[in-house]
């Protein structure tokens, strides 16, 4: 089947939308959703937060994506938040379900066997559908192809401090392709041989490997094996024609082919940041110190009283975090030269 197509939105345009009052350039962005329609009321309240700590003085679009139609309830009330043109797509079959090479049955005998072992998602169908999607297919989605950055947004996250500048433009201006504000360690159990598999895409295509890339971030003895260190994925801004290009797409189809994505249970934030780590230069990732975020269970509260003060920061420092042991955000600044924000030491 081809249902590429854009659900037609009779609420989108209802209103005339300003495009903000932010002086200057707008860059060519979107924000995107991934959502059911019973994510509606979570999903609203990450809007409200997106609209009130940026996006009203910018008017950016917002595109949401499904793998079934939008109801008439979510679009209503996601029109209604967003300052920007809303779109709802609908995912091709093709990039939501399992390739043909895929053997059913042993991908049903490792989630009932992840089940037994309590991994989290470990027994579900659908999440694996969505790490897959997020790793190889939003950024081609038809409605995605006219914009060349996206800001993904999930339901139930939060913003505590206001963004006071444009992130697209930061991140055009100072060359990046891809940012984070939380980084930790992955469940081993999911990923097993997921190393083993970018193994074998390096050895396949050198071409792609980058000089200068951020491998100590990724691995502790250059290259053998992975440490496990990602970038939470719920959060990224980024550029698509990067995940657009040749590079991307032959890693994204050797991983695929390798089937980790069904036999265990490879999630899009280890796998975008391997990419990210290996195939961009280290100068290329950005850590968004001043966007302060928190997805469940995790609080990225910026380092540093001013900075707090200055954005009207509501997060509570000692939640913060940057300098956990669990976090990789410390071998982060290490593996790029970088000097920790002062004050560090003292939220250990
Ligand atoms: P977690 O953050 O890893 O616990 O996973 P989430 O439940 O937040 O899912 C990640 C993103 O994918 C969110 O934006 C969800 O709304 C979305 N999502 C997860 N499963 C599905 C699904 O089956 N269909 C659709 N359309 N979206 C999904
Ligand atoms: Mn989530």
């Amino acid at each position: 089947t081809t249902e590429t197509g854009t659900t037609p939105n009779p609420y989108a345009n209802s209103q005339p939308k300003l495009s903000g009052q932010a002086p200057g350039e707008r860059m060519n962005a979107t924000f995107v959703t991934l959502a059911r329609n019973s994510d509606v009321w979570e999903i609203a309240r990450s809007i409200r937060q997106v609209e009130d700590r940026f996006n009203h003085n910018y008017g950016y679009d917002w595109v949401f994506l499904n793998d079934a139609d939008f109801d008439d309830t979510f679009k209503k009330v996601t029109s209604a938040l967003t300052s920007g043109n809303t779109k709802y797509g609908k995912i091709d079959k093709e990039h939501w379900g399992f390739p043909d090479f895929i053997d059913q049955e042993r991908a049903r005998k490792v989630r009932e066997d992840m089940h037994e072992r309590k991994i989290i998602y470990g027994d579900s169908v659908s999440y694996r559908h969505m790490c897959r999607y997020e790793s190889g297919f939003f950024f081609r989605h038809p409605l995605l192809l006219d914009y060349e950055w996206y800001w993904r947004v999930e339901p139930s996250i939060e913003l505590f401090c206001d963004i006071a500048y444009d992130p697209f433009k930061f991140m055009k201006e100072h060359k990046k392709k891809y940012s984070f504000v939380l980084s930790l360690y992955e469940y081993v159990e999911t990923i097993p041989t997921l190393w083993d598999s970018v193994k074998g895409f390096m050895k396949a295509h050198p071409e792609h490997i980058v000089e200068g890339n951020s491998m100590a971030f990724l691995s502790d003895d250059g290259g053998e094996t992975y440490n496990h260190c990602h970038f939470w994925s719920n959060f990224e801004i980024g550029n698509l024609d990067w995940l657009r290009s040749p590079a991307y797409i032959d890693y994204f189809n050797h991983l695929d082919r390798d089937g980790g994505f069904f036999y265990e249970r490879w999630g899009d934030a280890p796998v975008h940041s391997i990419a990210a780590g290996l195939m961009l230069k280290k100068d290329e990732i950005h850590f968004f110190n001043d966007i302060a975020y928190y997805h469940v269970p995790f609080t990225h509260c910026p380092t540093g009283e001013q900075t707090r003060l200055d954005l009207k920061c509501h997060c509570n420092p000692k939640d913060n975090f940057d300098w956990n042991g669990y976090s990789c955000t410390a071998r982060f600044f290490e593996t790029n030269g970088m000097q920790k924000p002062a004050g560090y030491e003292k939220e250990q």
